[in-house]
């Protein structure tokens, strides 16, 4: 059985994209309405000769920050059930928010591995957004540009170590 890798975070900081990238074709759909995915789902993905099925979390997100939040929890908890290794993706453009704490709060109790993804990084002077986020304690942060393919595959090395 392959190992599952599953995406998580917020809406609109970048998961399909992401998600996307690493399937190298367009299963999940990105709107150009923020936050919007209409299929998730999964997809196998290879690296380095290593195999894993990839989730994308997220279907069609809401605004209201409670049900963001509660739909939030409902993702890590399908992350602690069914994943191998966590990707926690967060905006680095947007910076870190109550949501985000409070979903790391989550994730670190699974003790499963959490990679914290601050995506969004497109240049090296946004490289300096990705501090605030060592406060989530969640090791250090993997700055990407999901949209740039830049750190892409750091990050991918990163997922096959920990299996
Ligand atoms: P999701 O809701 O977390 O799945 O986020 P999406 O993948 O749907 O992306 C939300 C928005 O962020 C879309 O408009 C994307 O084009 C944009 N986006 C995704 N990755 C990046 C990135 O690396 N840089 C920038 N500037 N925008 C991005
Ligand atoms: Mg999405």
């Amino acid at each position: 059985n392959r190992p599952v890798v599953a995406v998580v975070g917020r809406p609109n900081v970048g998961k399909s994209t992401i998600f996307n990238k690493f399937a190298g074709k367009r299963i999940s759909i990105v709107e150009d309405t923020p936050g919007v995915t209409r299929d998730r789902i999964f997809a196998e993905v290879e690296w380095l000769n290593k195999y894993f099925t990839l989730i994308d979390t997220g279907g069609i997100e809401p605004e209201s920050e409670d049900i963001i939040l509660s739909q939030m929890r409902n993702q890590a908890m399908l992350a602690m059930d069914m994943a191998h290794v966590i990707l926690f993706v967060v905006d680095g453009k947007a910076g870190m928010t109550a949501a985000d704490k409070e979903i790391s709060q989550l994730l670190r109790k699974t003790k499963k591995p959490v990679i914290l993804v601050v995506n969004k990084i497109d240049n090296q002077n946004q490289y300096d957004n990705i501090y605030d986020f060592y406060e989530l304690g969640l090791g250090t942060p993997f700055a990407i540009s999901g949209a740039n393919s830049m750190g892409l595959g750091d990050l991918l090395d990163e997922i096959v170590e920990n299996f």
